[in-house]
């Protein structure tokens, strides 16, 4: 058993329960959701020119739902492993502690609130997350 470097919250073994238990809900809900997804693309029928503009752009928004899903899937993914590595809890940017009460909003939230912030604001710029961040 590893040597936690750091308790994130003030029982962790138990809080963390019921974090994981929170991701592995979300992730089978998503899990089924794209399921129900998939059957609607590539169905291969012949449809009016009309019809079948109408199912690109169908077929579209259902990969584009399906990319965001995955994407949310591999953060519940990484944040399961970060429970297992004992590392749930811990801002991956400055390692300070992640609060309780972000984490039971976002329980697959990887940075606190200042480093997503400040994450936020540099895709929103374009510049990279470790910049400074300029406040006037
Ligand atoms: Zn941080």
């Amino acid at each position: 058993m590893r040597k936690r470097q750091q308790q994130a919250l003030p029982s962790p073994a138990t809080a963390w329960e019921r974090f994981r238990n929170l991701l592995l809900q979300e992730r089978a809900r998503i899990l089924r959701e794209t399921r129900s997804l998939l059957p609607h693309l590539g169905r291969g029928e012949r449809l009016s020119d009309e019809d079948q503009i109408r199912a690109a752009h169908d077929e579209f928004i259902v990969i584009e739902e399906h990319r965001i899903k995955l994407g949310k899937l591999r953060q519940i993914e990484e944040a399961l492993r970060r429970i297992e590595e004992g590392l749930y809890g811990v801002c991956q940017d400055c390692g300070e502690e992640i609060s309780a009460k972000r984490l039971a909003a976002v329980p697959w939230a990887r940075l606190c609130i200042v480093c997503q912030d400040r994450a936020a604001a540099a895709d929103a710029l374009d510049v990279p997350a470790s910049w400074p961040r300029i406040s006037y």
